[in-house]
């Protein structure tokens, strides 16, 4: 009785071997899954539009009959095959049209019923509606479900349509709601208004009324929000319980680093320092996110904060995404720390050189190791790690992140991004770590000139980027290379540059770069380009993330349409790192929507929190932070973007919880225990260990 919800599909009425399959490819296998399977959208089938009310340009819906010769086929030129239905009601008619799908031919009947959903257009002077969404409905039977109330749609695969699944809901739910057991504790379902399971879940496929919909989705988005933040409140209870290492935070070596430098730090670099130096001090160990845009002085911050782990005597580990960066990094650190046994461990060292450095790890000889991934590898142990940076933090995976501290005893760790996104959001979305933000680039920087060419514009692009050379200055070129087609990007990026070294930029000294290269050749190209040796370096985006010279001073950007944004944003960072105006060109021909929306918003935001937060906005949180690297993915119809306010409750709500019950133990909150260790298993061990 208590896990009936867990019961295959299969044993519903109505869903043979067949249809369970098809349900498998939606991740529906019990009960439980079908009732979490939510419609995308909802259609009011209480009233329908006449035809004479139909409004050009907009999406709509109507309820129309087949006429008489309705039903047409016919071949166009480019071998498209049209079907072409003409419907009508009192009103007046509208056609519908099909490209390319023949066996419609056969679906339609005179006299037929149909319920129609699409943009409404007008073609040499008749209405129609291009591939519009359908159903089919009867007149005679009773049909409820499917007409004269506010109808579920939802995403479904071929074999599936849209009246069956929703006959196949409504037994669902006529047989199993009795069992549907509340899990959110009644105080928080009291204090948030929020109505209980059973109604939600009739009512988010079966909407009473629009606001009931409304109210059901409410609950289940907060219920989303609910679960992703009790385990980050877990977390971080824990970890405010476990002895870290208080550091000493004041010192002659700090003293002497900061005194050192060329530049004074800004406000906010000065505001971030005492942060971490606070968290540094204190016994309790850092988990500090620093949030700060390309060029913000995130890198200068970090080190002094291992100059304070170091002065009391501990080891700090660097961890960076790439080996260009690594050893920039390391040439800038060791310069700057010139009393300091500075490490390199990237994976392209050889045998003998990862043993040596393995060593030196081990009794204490580095102090400060920067390197790639190649840190993680189970050979690297420290005497007395203290201090973690992670650089780039959404490069890494949250599991890889978790490696590195590990090889110490509770250090503090400090996670640096590039691609912030705006504090009330970070604050939720990574509720176990506290958040410190850069908003301020150092003095002098000039805002970087961004424009955006069509592939009919590049010669005049290519004229800028000469328009560089006599001043001394250098320039990008960045060409994409996406993971599935590597090769053949490769491939493209090595052909622009035969072409433009023989072509354009025939009297310039060009170099190319690319992921594909031996690491020693990548190392020759940066120090070539480093030391004014290329008037201009051809990259894919190996160059994306941190790299810093300052005399490059131009991006062309190719295909800009094949970048994400903040992709986008990260390679412009490359350039406007001195006092000489930049310019980033982006060439593309973009197809998409999407593609278009990104490009404008590179030309019309520098500001990297604005960027963050339109890539939000326009990939959406999922595709944002990337599958698997966070909770997120488990947010079906939540979105943080559109309910904030409802986020930071959830949170409040969460803390609230933990903090008078962390194990979950006591009586109101085992259903939402059991619901939690059901959904995230990993966190078993977290839950019920003390
Ligand atoms: P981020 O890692 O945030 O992208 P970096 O730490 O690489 O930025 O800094 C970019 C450049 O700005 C570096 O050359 C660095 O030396 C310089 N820089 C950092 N802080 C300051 C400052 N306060 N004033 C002037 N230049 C600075
Ligand atoms: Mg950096």
């Amino acid at each position: 009785m208590e896990k009936s919800l867990d019961i295959s599909v299969r044993y519903l009425k109505g869903i043979g071997p067949q249809k369970a399959k098809s349900l498998n490819k939606l991740e529906i296998k019990t009960v439980e899954d079908l009732l979490y399977y939510f419609p995308r959208r909802y259609e009011d089938r209480t009233h329908f539009l006449a035809i004479k009310d139909l409004k050009e340009g907009e999406i709509q819906t109507i309820k129309a009959q087949v006429l008489a010769k309705g039903v047409k086929e016919s071949w166009k030129k480019r071998g498209f095959k049209i079907i072409e239905i003409a419907v009508g009601d009192n009103s007046g008619k509208i056609f519908c049209v099909w490209f390319n799908q023949p066996y419609l031919k056969d679906y339609f009947k005179v006299g037929e019923s149909l319920i129609l959903y699409g943009r409404i257009e007008r073609y040499s002077g008749r209405l129609q509606m291009n591939s519009p969404e359908f159903e089919i409905v009867s007149e005679e039977k009773e049909d409820s479900l499917n007409i004269g109330r506010i109808v579920p749609i939802y995403s479904l695969p071929a074999g599936i349509t849209q009246r069956n699944f929703r006959q196949i809901i409504k037994y669902a739910l006529d047989k199993f709601i009795p069992q549907v057991k509340e899990i959110m504790p009644y105080e928080i379902r009291s204090r948030n208004n929020l109505l209980n399971l059973a109604k939600v879940l009739i009512n988010i496929h079966f909407p009473e009324n629009s606001d009931l919909q409304k109210e059901a989705h409410r609950r289940l988005s907060f219920e989303e929000f609910f679960l992703f933040q009790i385990p980050l409140a877990l977390r971080k209870l824990k970890r405010k319980e476990k002895q870290g290492i208080a550091h000493q935070v004041t010192g002659r070596l700090l003293d002497n680093f900061i005194a050192a430098l060329p530049f004074r730090f800004t406000q906010a670099q000065e505001k971030v320092l005492e942060e971490i130096k606070k968290d540094m001090a204190s016994p309790r160990v850092m988990q500090r996110l620093l949030q700060g845009d390309v060029g913000s002085g995130k890198t200068v911050v970090a080190t002094a904060a291992s100059i304070i782990a170091i002065q009391g005597g501990y080891q700090a580990a660097f961890m960076v995404p790439t080996e260009i960066l690594a050893k920039q990094h390391y040439e800038k650190i060791s310069c700057q720390l010139k009393e300091l046994k500075v490490g390199l461990l990237t994976s392209s060292l050889n045998k003998k050189e990862k043993e040596n450095i393995y060593q030196e790890i081990k009794d204490g000889k580095v102090d400060i190791l920067i390197g790639t991934h190649a840190l993680l590898e189970e050979n690297v142990s420290f005497k007395n790690l203290g201090l973690v940076v992670i650089d780039e933090q959404h490069k890494f995976g949250v599991a890889q992140r978790a490696l590195l501290p590990k090889k110490g005893l509770n250090p503090d760790v400090l996670i640096m991004t590039a691609t912030p996104i705006p504090r009330t959001l970070a604050i939720t979305l990574y509720g176990d770590l506290d958040i410190s933000v850069i908003n301020e680039l150092p003095p002098g920087r000039l805002p970087i000139k961004t424009m955006h060419f069509n592939e009919k514009g590049k010669e005049k692009a290519y004229q800028i980027a000469k328009s560089q050379f006599p001043a001394g200055n250098q320039v990008y070129i960045i060409y994409p290379v996406i993971e599935e087609s590597y090769a053949l990007d490769i491939m493209g990026a090595k052909k622009m540059y035969a072409r433009l070294k023989t072509g354009e930029f025939k009297e310039f000294r060009l170099g190319l770069i690319h992921g594909r290269m031996k690491q020693e050749e990548q190392d020759e190209m940066m120090r070539q380009f480093k030391n004014k040796e290329l008037d201009l370096l051809a990259a894919t985006t190996v160059l994306e993330v941190g790299i810093d010279i300052p005399s490059a001073t131009c991006m062309i950007i190719e295909h800009a349409e094949r970048f994400g944004l903040s992709q986008l944003h990260q390679l412009r960072g490359r350039i406007g790192r001195s006092d000489i105006e930049s310019v980033c060109i982006l060439i593309s021909d973009p197809q998409t929507q999407e593609a278009k929306a990104r490009l404008e918003s590179m030309v019309k935001y520098s500001d990297g929190f604005r960027i963050a937060e339109e890539d939000l906005r326009i990939r959406g949180p999922g595709e944002f932070f990337g599958k698997r690297q966070h909770g997120l993915s488990e947010l079906r119809i939540a979105n943080p973007l559109t309910q904030l306010q409802l986020l930071k409750s959830s949170r409040e709500e969460a803390i609230r919880l933990i903090s008078t019950d962390p194990h979950l133990a006591m009586q109101p909150n085992l259903g939402l225990k059991e619901k939690l260790l059901q959904r995230f298993p990993e966190y078993e061990k977290l839950m019920l260990v003390g």
